[in-house]
């Protein structure tokens, strides 16, 4: 495992509120930043918004506002929530930023030089509701399936292409070579043939009387920067390219993104590294879709449960876990209130919560707060060695529905042993060695637990961590303690209220 490790999301559009959808994306990303932290590497994490393009002047307009104006305020309410749900990015990048306009002219400056670029006409479709120019098999009955009730419109204008098919067949090498390269590996497939179908060059600019709110090309300020292209370099602008240390930060090791945007991703965006003489990432993460009732959680699909009112039914970490443990990583999945209730009091009120209550309660009760000092190996402790091993191959593979999934079966395992050795009755019956040997196990398995769970609930764990005893944050310590925990001899104390019950859940 190298000592770093770049992840970015996908730049949000400054077309709206943040939903559930950006959120779900955020958090992921989030989750695998701070178990690749845990297993300490050093982690950039980026995130930021797409500023630029048609849609967005004409939404500024509407409001009678100016697009600079109209992007900072979307951009300050994404960065709220972000917070708010403890999302720990190292950056966050806009589009309208000069380092990126630095970065694009540099780019686009290298793929010109080493002669990718030439000067044509462009004559077809463009469809403003995508921002992109469509071809006749891509119409249904003249219009954007996607954007039906937008008149499509076809545009004849000077422009400058990209050779694109020039790196057709290293791309279908890159695919063969790495089959990692997309996930999961099905995207792969879809990638690999809109290569193949690929025409050999590309439109990369848009005439500026169309699409005023946009990157200049480059010494010709008739033309911006088409957004797609321009959108895709925010992640080479996070590294401080050309400076020379971007190299400490490029390739990415994980592009986080929605399955509808792959063929940018994992085909556009690595061409045009190609193109300059860089390294392509070395991943490309599809996500699936979040849905309630069918619908996706999406501005146009009308879902009309707010961000606001998830995180409110439970707090911020309780939605994470939710979210991370209820929708595969992988794979689509669907938001409901009732499943959010159910794992809320199952596997938070009663299950974590209750294991940590349990365990520093009898430890104060019985052991006036000190975590015994005693190390024998028990029956929970080797579940606990092989769950974390376990644990460790499905991160590392970013399954996390199965990390979380593991780390509960610890939680019920551990609230199992509570039941077994029953600790009240040894102290009871004065048996203090059993009792000692028995919360010990039960204080380094609950030190374990809040670790492996730290990735999906930051605070929560925190908290728990502190009441433990237990030095520095669990954003800090060491992968080691997760194998050895340092309960031994630590003061702890009684935790704040973790998850409380309340009427809503009825
Ligand atoms: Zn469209």
């Amino acid at each position: 495992m190298s000592d770093r490790f770049y992840i970015t999301t996908a730049i949000d559009y400054s077309n709206g509120e943040p939903h559930l959808g950006h959120a779900y994306e955020k958090i992921g990303a989030d989750c695998v930043a701070r178990y690749r932290r845990l297993r300490g590497q050093h982690v950039s994490f980026v995130i930021g918004m797409d500023e630029h393009g048609q849609k967005v002047a004409q939404s500024a307009e509407e409001q009678g506002t100016e697009p600079q104006a109209w992007v900072d305020d979307i951009a300050a309410r994404f960065q709220t929530a972000w917070r708010e749900l403890s999302i720990s990015n190292t950056d966050f990048i806009r589009t309208t930023e000069t380092r990126h306009r630095r970065t694009v002219e540099e780019l686009f400056r290298r793929i010109r030089q080493a002669g990718h670029i030439s000067e044509g006409v462009y004559e077809g479709y463009y469809c403003v509701g995508c921002e992109a120019f469509k071809l006749e098999k891509d119409l249904v009955d003249g219009l954007c399936p996607i954007h039906p009730t937008r008149p499509i419109s076809w545009v004849k204008e000077p422009n400058y292409f990209f050779a694109v098919g020039r790196f057709r067949r290293a791309l279908l090498d890159l695919y063969d070579a790495r089959p990692e390269f997309v996930q999961p590996t099905a995207k792969l497939n879809e990638v690999r043939n809109v290569v193949s179908d690929w025409a050999d060059d590309q439109t990369i600019s848009v005439s500026r009387s169309r699409v005023p709110w946009g990157i200049p090309w480059p010494d010709d300020p008739s033309h911006v920067v088409y957004v797609w292209f321009e959108a895709l370099i925010n992640y080479l602008s996070a590294t401080g390219y050309p400076d020379p240390a971007f190299a400490d930060m490029w390739p990415a090791d994980m592009h986080v993104i929605g399955p509808d945007i792959v063929r940018f991703h994992a085909a556009l965006w690595p061409a045009m590294l190609m193109a300059a003489g860089l390294e392509p990432p070395r991943q490309v993460w599809c996500h699936g879709w979040i849905t309630t009732q069918g619908a996706r959680f999406s501005k146009s699909a009308g879902v009309r449960i707010t961000l606001r009112d998830i995180i409110d039914r439970h707090g911020p970490d309780a939605l994470r876990y939710f979210v991370l443990r209820e929708v595969p990583w992988n794979a689509d999945g669907n938001f409901s209130w009732d499943r959010f209730d159910v794992r809320y009091t199952a596997e938070l009120a009663d299950g974590y919560g209750n294991l940590a209550s349990r365990v520093l309660a009898m430890v104060g009760r019985y052991l006036q707060g000190r975590i015994p000092d005693r190390a024998e190996p028990t029956t929970l402790d080797a579940a606990g060695d092989e769950i974390v091993a376990a644990y460790r191959t499905a991160m590392d593979r970013h399954l996390l529905h199965e990390g979380a999934d593991l780390t509960w079966k610890l939680v019920d395992r551990a609230n199992g042993f509570v039941e077994e050795r029953a600790p009240w009755t040894l102290a009871k019956e004065g048996r203090t060695g059993e009792l000692e040997e028995a919360l010990a196990a039960l204080a380094r398995a609950l030190a374990r637990i809040t670790l492996l769970a730290s990735p999906f609930m930051p605070t929560k764990t925190q908290s728990i961590w502190e009441a433990l005893g237990l030095p520095g944050t669990v954003a800090d310590v060491p992968w080691g303690y997760v194998e050895r925990p340092p309960t031994g001899g630590a003061a702890s104390r009684k935790p704040p209220p973790l998850f409380p019950k309340d009427e809503r859940e009825s």
